[in-house]
């Protein structure tokens, strides 16, 4: 991590002059670390109106004023947890391979750590083995499954869950998706489907719908958002494997570009490996010094 520390750190070493030069180069490092093209020009831009008001000379001296134009791409969001508080149903969404079922698992865990009453719903039904790989998670979690057999209509299997958190008095059911996007008219249909579904059975139920995203996939993630924000009313961000090769600038541009609250990091492969996401604490790691 510290990617914008490290940066910076590089640059300061070659740059001593603030100049046309220097912004440029920063603002290709920036983009190469998978923050965006238009967020880096839009935290430029920023930068040099800050140094410019304050008349800074020294590239050493502009740190803090390029951590604070990041910061201002954050948005943090007040509500990005309400959902935690009330009756609700997550949707977890994405392609394959992101880490939907490993994010269900662990957010099941998670929360019956913090005392709720969780229910999970397995709604891939598209392939056993993601059958069977949310139920070795509900074993871990130690978290009650809802499952139908292998090629049976999500919805249905949505209808089950719905049925038993309803009677149940769950406080969050999760529920894991095929990771299909092959037709945004299939995705579509079936998400409307589950929607009308969960109106019905499980009334005044809250509904969060999160989309995962590997981190390591960098502009692939943000053009996978967009098609999934024009299918569903997509409430926030999964970012996972920020523990591998990701530079971390990604959490930005999907906060700046997307518009789209990031709310939980996934950072391993294990049980525990999730964490809520903070915005403002993340940008200090991103400008830690690095540690290596
Ligand atoms: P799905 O197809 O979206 O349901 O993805 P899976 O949950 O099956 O995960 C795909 C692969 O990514 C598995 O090998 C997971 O162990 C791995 N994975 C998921 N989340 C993380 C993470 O945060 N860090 C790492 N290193 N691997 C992850
Ligand atoms: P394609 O021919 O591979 O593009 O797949 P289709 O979308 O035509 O679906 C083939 C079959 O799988 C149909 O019977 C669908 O109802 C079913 N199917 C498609 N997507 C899903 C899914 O996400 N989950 C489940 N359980 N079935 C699906
Ligand atoms: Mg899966």
């Amino acid at each position: 991590m510290g990617f914008f520390g490290k940066l910076f750190s590089s640059l300061a070493d070659a740059f001593s002059q603030i100049d046309d030069e220097f912004y440029d180069e920063l603002e290709e490092q920036m983009i190469l670390g998978d923050v965006g093209v238009e967020t880096s020009e839009r935290i430029i831009e920023e930068l040099r109106t800050k140094v410019f008001d304050r008349r800074i000379m020294r590239t050493s001296d502009c740190r803090e004023l390029l951590k604070e134009a990041v910061r201002e791409q954050m948005q943090p969001d007040e509500h990005a947890y309400d959902f935690e508080n009330e009756r609700s149903v997550v949707l977890v969404i994405g392609v394959n391979g992101v880490g939907k079922t490993t994010s269900v698992g662990k957010m099941a865990a998670m929360y019956k750590n913090e005392g709720k009453r969780v229910l999970m719903c397995a709604a891939d039904t598209f392939r056993a083995a993601a059958i069977e790989q949310l139920t070795e998670w509900s074993r871990r979690a130690g978290v009650e499954l809802i499952a139908q057999s292998e090629g049976s209509d999500p919805a249905a299997v949505v209808f089950d869950a719905a049925r038993a958190a309803a009677s149940r008095r769950t406080d969050i059911l999760l529920v894991d998706t095929a990771g299909r996007l092959h037709n945004k008219k299939n995705l579509m249909e079936e998400l409307a489907k589950i929607d009308r579904i969960l109106a019905k059975e499980y009334e005044g139920a809250r509904r969060e719908t999160l989309i995962v995203l590997d981190a390591t996939t960098g502009q692939n993630a943000m053009s996978q958002a967009r098609q999934f924000m024009e299918a569903a009313d997509v409430t926030g961000v999964i970012l996972t494997k920020m523990d591998g090769s990701a530079k971390g600038g990604i959490a930005v541009a999907i906060q700046a570009e997307l518009g789209l609250p990031v709310k939980f990091v996934g950072t391993g492969e294990k049980l525990a490996d999730l964490k809520r996401f903070d915005p403002q604490e993340y940008v200090e790691t991103l400008f830690a010094a690095d540690e290596a």
